[in-house]
């Protein structure tokens, strides 16, 4: 196979400058992504009732599980755009709820833009442009190891003459330690929304009395830089607010922001995007007109952002099976007490379910497209080894086949 770059699905990144040559991957000295691409395969049967099925077997199981449903749930949704759409088309046929698993997070970013909008960047224009950049609330670097080496100091920009300055503002501990970071401002996570609530006020100008837990003049002269930057940037992840203070938080950055721009420009950068949860919530926008927390239960789509909360479905008993999919990551099956159909990378453990079906990881086994974070482009995906295993999009189709038709 000749030498080319290939894509990385294994963060929200999907850096597109990975070397795949005879049928080894260099991941740009990408930790993350190399753990990724050296996956291997341990457990590559089908099962129904721990016995060994065929593809064939396994769906028709699945079929007879999910249909005999009153309310079935479709979740995990660690799956490519493909598998994605499939699951879709599969949970509208069933009348189930569609949500992924532990989107409390990008749900309230999604739900907040929505009502309020906002202008978000794109990783190109961060890349190029941004002059001052915040980071808010944590490190991006456990989650996406290459964040400031593509988006800070991409050598390859096409605009920006010099690095950008960057502040951090969040945690001691979760302060990133990056070169590229030019200042630190540290405050506990109690504090760090009344953190965001002083640097907007000292923006707009307001007297803030003293502070103990706040260092008040550092966040006055960064609203100044901000405010005199020709194009700033805010990037946050909403996972290091109390769950709580999310809405506050974000309705204080979009403030911010807005304010910013009418004499400048600030863009906003969420960070998340792992396991293609972008991709998954772009899916389900495109199909029923919501990026999330979906039933298909009354036989048209129908958003409900707590009623169709995946965790809150499982946990109150009212889904009475459960179709897991991560193909992605090796996520086992959460405990539920419910009967299970789970599609699973071949790495990840067996499984207490009544259906088991291995499907291949997407970029590894077989191509596709995941969406990054910034959610401008879905990346096509390159298989980087033979293994036969069906994509989550061929498992969902098979399922599909043994379901009785659409009325
Ligand atoms: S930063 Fe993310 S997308 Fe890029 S190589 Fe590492 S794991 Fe892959």
């Amino acid at each position: 196979m000749p030498r080319r770059a290939i894509a990385c699905p294994f963060c929200g990144l999907v850096c597109d400058d990975l070397i795949l040559e005879q049928g080894r991957v260099d991941a740009r000295g990408c930790v993350k992504g190399a753990a990724g691409f050296a996956r291997r395969p341990a457990i590559v049967e089908h099962r129904v009732g721990g016995r060994t099925a065929s593809l064939g077997e396994a769906a028709a199981a699945a079929a007879r599980l999910l249909g005999a449903a009153r309310l079935p749930l479709v979740t995990g949704l660690a799956a490519d755009v493909a598998g994605m759409r499939g699951l879709v088309g599969l949970a509208d046929r069933l009348g189930a709820v569609i949500d992924r698993w532990q989107s409390a997070a990008q749900q309230s970013n999604l739900a907040l833009l929505q009502r309020a909008g906002a202008l978000t960047a794109t990783f190109a224009e961060i890349a190029n442009r941004a002059d001052v950049v915040l980071l808010i609330g944590s490190d991006p670097t456990p989650r996406q190891p290459r964040f400031f080496e593509r988006l800070l100091r991409n050598r390859g920009a096409l605009y920006r003459r010099a690095p950008p300055y960057v502040a951090f503002l969040g945690p001691e501990a979760a302060a990133p330690g990056d070169a590229a970071v030019s200042e630190r401002l540290l405050v506990s996570e109690d504090s760090l929304l009344d953190a965001l609530s002083a640097l907007a006020a000292l923006g707009e100008g307001r007297r803030l009395g003293a502070s103990a837990s706040l260092p008040l003049a550092a966040l006055g002269a960064l609203a100044e830089r901000l405010a005199a930057a020709r194009y700033g940037a805010i990037v946050w992840d909403i996972a290091a607010f109390p769950p709580a203070s999310r809405a506050a938080a974000l309705a204080i950055l979009l403030r911010l922001m807005r304010r910013l721009t009418r004499r400048t420009r600030c863009v906003g950068l969420p960070l998340g995007g792992e396991d293609n949860a972008q991709g998954a919530a772009q899916v389900m926008l495109w199909q029923a007109g919501w990026p999330g927390r979906l039933s298909f239960a009354e036989g048209v789509p129908r958003h409900d952002p707590w009623r169709n909360h995946a965790e809150r479905l499982l946990a109150a008993g009212e889904a009475d099976a459960l179709l897991w999919v991560a193909a992605l990551t090796a996520a086992p099956v959460p405990e539920c007490g419910v009967p299970t159909v789970a599609l699973l990378a071949a790495d990840a453990p067996a499984a207490r379910a009544e259906v088991e079906i291995r499907v291949g990881i997407p970029g590894l086994d077989h191509g596709g497209a995941v969406m990054r974070a910034d959610t401008v482009v879905a990346l096509p995906l390159t298989p980087a080894r033979q293994s036969g295993l069906p994509s989550v999009a061929a498992a969902a189709a098979a399922i599909l086949a043994h379901l009785p038709a659409a009325p």
